[in-house]
């Protein structure tokens, strides 16, 4: 069965989830311009970027219901970097409303600043056998987690990927490598829920 998986278009690396996801199998990726959009889609991926931005643009554009109205739906989401930190419980530091949905704490910036950007490489056993391009830019860490939620990648005790039941959060950018292992295990999370 075909299935429709949105990308949250408001800021962001919102292209390049667009072409993985359209280079999966009965997968059709639409860039979500509007909540309504949403009705269609059965998964949805929060890019990285600018999480400030993002989050005024999720206000603006009256998103914040309408995601959460998602996920209480039983429908998968996907933060990658900028995307996460919006997913998460808490932020350190900050205390304006995120959309709260996934129980951890994060720290933004963690790793540096744009110039300390790095690639680490890690086999993932959940997500692929083979190796991954871990591409941190900016990225946040992953300080705490919350009960019912999963640890997929640690490097020395940092955290950088988690899941929960029908949430995905990744400190790092798989859509900037040449790999679509994480696109191809979202979408058969989202299958899995559907079929
Ligand atoms: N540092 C950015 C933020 O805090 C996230 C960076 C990214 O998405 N690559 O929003």
């Amino acid at each position: 069965m075909k299935i429709k998986v949105g990308v949250l278009a408001l800021q962001g690396g919102v292209a390049e989830h667009l072409d993985h996801l359209n280079q999966i199998e009965n997968v059709q990726a639409l860039a979500v311009k509007k909540p309504e959009e949403l009705n269609s889609c059965a998964g949805l991926i929060i890019p990285g970027g600018e999480s400030t931005t993002i989050r005024k643009l999720i206000k603006a554009y009256n998103f914040k219901k309408a995601i959460r109205k998602f996920y209480q739906q039983q429908k998968v989401i996907w933060g990658s970097c900028a995307g996460l930190i919006l997913l998460a419980a808490e932020v350190e530091g900050e205390k304006e409303e995120q959309l709260g949905l996934l129980d951890i704490k994060v720290k933004r910036n963690a790793f540096g600043s744009q110039l300390n950007s790095f690639i680490e490489k890690a086999v993932i056993p959940k997500i692929s056998d083979s190796i991954q391009e871990l591409v941190f830019i900016r990225a946040p860490l992953i300080t705490e987690v919350g009960r019912g939620i999963e640890i997929l990648y640690q490097k020395e005790g940092q955290i950088a990927a988690v899941e929960s039941k029908n949430l995905i959060g990744t400190s790092f950018h798989p859509e900037l490598t040449d790999s679509n292992a994480f696109h191809q295990y979202f979408v058969s999370k989202i299958r899995n829920k559907i079929s």
